[in-house]
C-alpha cells in the first residue's frame, strides 16, 4: 500500500494526492494537519522514519498522529524534497507483518525519491502557473469592467442617499402598520444597492503603468503574429509598413491589448477579405504614429461618435468594450486616437503617443 501526501500552500497540510491499495474513503481521511510533528521530523531529518516494527519507533509523535498512521496501516514514510523544501510524503504499509518493507524495499525507495521530487515539484509549478494565468486574465477583464462599473456607481450614490432619506423621513411619519412595513423594505433595499455599489467600487483602482523605453515596431508586429491566422483564413492579406525605429514611453503589455483590439476590429470588419495595413512612422512635430487601416465595411457618419462608448457594439457576440479600452490605454500614454472611415470602403483608425526621449533610460 502506498500513499502520496502533498503539500497545499493553502491550508498549510499535507493531504492524500494519489493513493495505491487504499480505499477512497480511507485516503480522503489521510492527511497531517498544519504543524504537524511528523512533517517536522521529515523536515528536518530528510530521511525516512520507520514508524512501527523492531527497527523504528515514532513514540515522540502525539496520539494524534500515531493512530492516523495506525489506522491507515502505515509502516515507513519518506520524505520528498525538492530544493530544500519538504513538498510531499511518500507513505507505505500494509497489514500486519507484511506492511513493514524489507531493508532492500527501503533503499530502493530511497534511490528514487531524489527525482519523484523533482517531478512532484514540477507537476505543481505547472499547476500553480496555470492558476496564475487563469486569475492573471480574470484580473485584467475586472479592472476594465470595474472601470466602467465605478463611474456607475458614483452616479449611482447620490440620487440613492436622497431616495433614503426621503423613505426614513416618510416612514417616521406614516402612522398605519401596513405603510410603515412597505417603507421599512423599501430602505432596507436601498442599502442592498448601496453594498451592492461599493462592491463594484472595490474593483476600480487607480490606472497603475509601467513605462518603459520600446520600439512599437515591435509591440505591432507581435500584435500582427496573433491576428495572422485569423486574417489569413479570411483571406486578408497583411502589409506591415514600419520601416524605421518607433521609440515611446509606455507599458508594453497595454500598448499590445491596444493594437490587438484596433487589429481585431478591423480583421472582423472583412469577413470577405480584404487588405489590413499596419504603418508606423514619426511625424514632423516628433509623435510617433501608428495607423491600423483596412478596406472592410467602414462606418456610417452617425455612428462615428459611438464606437467609443462602453458596451456599444453592432457584432452579435461583441463586447463593445474594446475601444473603449482603446480609448483608455491611449489616454493614460497621453496620446490621443483618431478615427477616419468612409462606409463601404475602409477604415484607419491612427494612434498617435508622444516619442520616448533619448534621455529616457531604457
Ligand atoms: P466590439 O468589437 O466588441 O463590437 P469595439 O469597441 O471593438 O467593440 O467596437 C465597437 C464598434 O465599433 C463595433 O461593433 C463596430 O461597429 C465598430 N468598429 C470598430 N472598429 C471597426 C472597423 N475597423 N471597421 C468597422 N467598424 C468598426
Ligand atoms: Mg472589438
Amino acid at each position: 500500500m502506498l500513499v502520496l501526501l502533498v503539500h497545499d500552500p493553502d491550508s498549510g497540510r499535507f493531504s492524500a494526492a494519489a493513493a495505491a491499495g487504499l480505499s477512497e474513503e480511507a485516503a480522503r481521511t489521510a492527511f497531517l494537519p498544519r504543524g504537524s510533528q511528523l512533517v517536522k521530523w521529515l523536515k528536518v531529518n530528510e530521511t525516512e522514519l520507520v514508524v512501527s516494527g523492531r527497527r523504528g519507533g515514532a513514540d515522540f509523535l502525539p496520539a494524534g498522529e500515531t493512530a492516523v498512521l495506525r489506522r491507515l496501516g502505515i509502516g515507513t514514510c519518506f520524505p520528498l524534497s525538492s530544493m530544500n523544501r519538504l513538498i510531499g510524503i511518500l507513505m507505505a504499509g500494509g497489514e500486519g507483518e507484511r506492511g513493514r518493507l524489507t531493508r532492500e524495499e527501503t533503499s530502493f525507495i530511497s534511490l528514487l525519491l531524489p527525482q519523484a521530487g523533482i517531478a512532484l515539484e514540477n507537476a505543481i509549478l505547472l499547476k500553480e502557473q496555470r492558476e496564475r494565468l487563469r486569475r492573471m486574465s480574470r484580473a485584467d477583464r475586472l479592472a476594465t469592467v470595474g472601470e466602467l462599473a465605478a463611474g456607475a456607481a458614483h452616479e449611482i450614490r447620490n440620487p440613492l442617499t436622497a431616495v433614503r432619506s426621503s423613505l426614513q423621513y416618510l416612514e417616521s411619519k406614516v402612522a398605519d402598520e401596513t405603510s410603515k412595513t412597505l417603507l421599512a423594505a423599501a430602505v432596507r433595499e436601498t442599502t442592498r444597492i448601496n453594498e451592492i455599489v461599493s462592491a463594484l467600487l472595490a474593483f476600480s483602482r487607480p490606472a497603475e503603468i509601467v513605462r518603459e523605453r520600446l520600439d512599437l515596431r515591435e509591440i505591432l508586429a507581435e500584435s500582427l503574429d496573433l491576428v495572422a491566422y485569423q486574417a489569413s483564413r479570411r483571406t486578408i492579406a497583411v502589409v506591415r509598413d514600419f520601416p524605421g525605429p518607433l521609440p515611446v514611453l509606455g507599458d508594453g503589455a497595454q500598448l499590445k491589448q491596444l493594437f490587438l483590439n484596433l487589429l481585431l476590429n478591423a480583421v472582423e470588419a472583412m469577413p470577405s477579405g480584404g487588405t489590413l495595413r499596419v504603418e508606423g512612422r514619426r511625424e514632423a512635430t516628433e509623435a510617433i504614429l501608428a495607423s491600423v487601416i483596412d478596406t472592410g465595411e467602414g462606418i456610417p457618419d452617425d455612428r462615428l461618435d459611438r464606437i467609443f462608448d462602453p458596451f456599444f457594439t453592432t457584432k452579435p457576440n461583441g463586447t463593445g468594450l474594446g475601444l473603449s479600452i482603446c480609448d483608455h490605454i491611449v489616454k493614460t500614454h497621453d496620446g490621443d486616437i483618431e478615427v477616419k472611415s468612409k462606409e463601404g470602403r475602409g477604415t484607419a483608425i491612427l494612434v498617435r503617443l508622444p516619442p520616448a526621449l533619448e534621455t529616457d533610460r531604457p
